[in-house]
């Protein structure tokens, strides 16, 4: 496995690489790495000769000072993780070589970016279509993985990939939990025992939301049911929502054979976690 910090590097191995005939995967990630980025790893291996993954906490998605310095970072074992999977080149590049100077360029999403992720984190987006530009430009993959984990940056990218013409297949990848149902994420980590408790309320929250849907329950006095919910298992609600799981417009009623999702957010004292689940209405 190469490791490689420099752009110039990356693009030598992966010239080398592409002269050979093999295709590129590629898997971003800001590190931290668990059981949901190896998934994706495992599947960019069954699609493709070669895997990039990059480790890059990347600054500008964050419009949160403390939530980026409190971001963890497991370099060491993370490279392990990659080295054990099979993962053929990781990229983690300092900031000033991905920013060498402010970044101007601003992205409009349109409603993608003025609901949920992007209504509660101004900024966000533009941060991750920054990046993930950036990294599609230098690295030009022929296949990309994300995770469903992330829904609306999905379809961020998505847009993305269609309005500026990449030339990439992107793969939606299935949202890996641990054994109590809690999505895994970077975030975890910073769960103290207590907190760790109060999680998997997260998840149950969905599975209750997607059944009582399909039991006809009207949607807003769902949405009533998990702020009482939440409000008994001292866990602050960002939202909680009913959406078309295509174009993540709202929903308010359900169409029978509708794919929905159902997106939430919420912090555990100071720790935002976000998760998801999509059915069939
Ligand atoms: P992150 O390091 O949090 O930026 O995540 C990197 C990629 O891993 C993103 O595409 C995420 O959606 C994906 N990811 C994060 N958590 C999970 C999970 N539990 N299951 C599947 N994919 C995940």
């Amino acid at each position: 496995m190469h490791v490689v910090s420099t752009i110039k590097e990356l693009q030598i191995l992966l010239a080398q690489h592409r002269n050979n005939g093999k295709n590129i995967g590629f898997v971003p990630t800001m590190g931290a790495l668990h059981h949901g980025h190896i998934s994706l790893v495992t599947q960019a291996k069954n699609f493709c000769a070669v895997v990039v993954c990059s480790i890059f906490v990347n600054p500008t998605q964050f419009n949160n000072v403390d939530d980026l310095a409190n971001y963890p970072k497991t370099l060491e074992n993370d490279l392990s993780i990659l080295n054990t999977v099979g993962c053929d080149i990781v990229f983690c590049p300092e900031a000033n070589e991905l920013y060498p100077t402010k970044c101007q360029l601003v992205f409009d999403f349109g409603h993608l970016e003025q609901i949920m992720e992007g209504a509660f984190r101004p900024g966000h987006f533009n941060g991750v279509g920054t990046i993930v530009a950036k990294f599609f430009n230098i690295i030009q993959p022929d296949h990309a993985f994300f995770g469903q984990k992330d829904l609306q940056q999905y379809a961020i990218i998505q847009l993305l990939v269609n309005d500026l013409s990449y030339q990439v297949q992107l793969h939606c990848c299935a949202i890996i939990r641990e054994q109590d149902g809690l999505a895994m994420s970077s975030r975890n980590m910073r769960l103290n025992e207590y907190q760790r408790t109060l999680a998997p309320s997260i998840f149950q929250s969905l599975q209750t939301g997607e059944k009582l849907a399909q039991n006809n329950t009207i949607l807003a006095s769902i949405y009533n049911q998990m702020v009482d919910l939440y409000l008994d298992k001292n866990i602050k609600l960002e939202y909680y929502k009913f959406v078309n799981a295509e174009d993540l417009t709202e929903i308010t009623t359900l169409v029978k054979g509708q794919k929905v999702a159902i997106c939430v957010a919420c912090y555990i004292d100071d720790i935002r976690l976000i998760d998801n689940i999509i059915f069939n209405a």
